[in-house]
């Protein structure tokens, strides 16, 4: 189906990119991407990426908004405060544009139900806060072949990369850490605090890889990038597949989610 006259005026910046045009909006139309945790990352990354027309969005998520989640949660409003963060999410995605069919998730990602979830989509954006669903969702993409575009931010500091580990030249997130550190052993966000804008900034990076995935623009796989916000400083080194790893590698030992709890 052609672009709209309304979808033609919509996105008028990006068909003029030579890289993007119609075809490009085209496919960024047809995607299907989930997105997994409504928070500091997701907030802008669903935002940029339902303005950009991705067709069909999905949140993840089984929280209320809170107030302290305000400060760097920009898909909120004061007023959302107490709802369901993927219900208020979905009101404010279809504000920005009705163009988009955003399907909320209330529910906590688990191995029972990750596999059925990320089925429906082509491409996986994770902005959770904890390494319990950082593996899941890994080992999960891996199996179903899906690219997991991942962001990660404290105080201020952010890491970014790309996962493609069922393809023989890139890593999976094993390849970069074997396993989850034992529980309590690294403080979460609400420890140690966050810039907000810093969580602006990676998220907005999640949405600028998953873009370019979906519309064929590069990739970041095999890559993986790391902001330092006090300095200014972006820095991206090469992250080789590891042959030993126990998902992806040669002789790998994860077979299934069984791991999981
Ligand atoms: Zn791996």
């Amino acid at each position: 189906m052609p672009l709209s006259d309304d979808e033609l005026d919509r996105y008028a910046r990006h068909l003029v990119l030579r890289e993007v045009g119609g075809p490009g909006q085209a496919k960024i139309r047809g995607a299907k991407v989930l997105i997994v945790g409504a928070g500091g990352l997701g907030s802008p990354a669903a935002l940029y990426l339902a303005a950009a027309g991705i067709g069909t969005l999905g949140l993840v998520d089984d929280d209320a908004v809170s107030l302290s989640n305000l400060q760097r949660q920009i898909l909120f409003r004061t007023a959302d405060v107490g709802r369901p963060k993927v219900e208020a999410g979905a009101q404010a995605l279809a504000a920005l544009n009705p163009g988009v069919e955003v399907r909320p998730h209330h529910t906590r990602l688990t191995a029972a139900n990750v596999q059925e979830l990320i089925a429906g989509y082509d491409i996986v954006a994770d902005g959770s806060d904890n390494f319990a669903t950082r593996f899941l969702l890994n080992d999960a993409c891996f199996f179903a072949s899906k690219a997991l575009v991942s962001a990660a931010v404290t105080e201020f500091e952010g890491q970014l990369a790309t996962y493609k580990g069922y393809r023989r030249d890139c890593p999976c997130y094993r390849c970069l850490f074997a396993a989850p550190p034992p529980p309590g052993t690294v403080p979460n966000c609400s420890e140690t605090g966050v810039l907000g804008a810093a969580a602006g900034v990676m998220g907005s990076l999640q949405a600028l890889e998953v873009l370019k995935e979906v519309a064929g623009l590069g990739t970041l796989a095999g890559q993986i990038l790391t902001y330092k916000a006090l300095t200014t400083e972006f820095r991206t080194v090469r992250l080789p597949k590891d042959p030993a790893c126990a998902l992806c590698g040669t002789a790998p030992t994860i077979r299934d989610l069984s791991d999981h709890p």
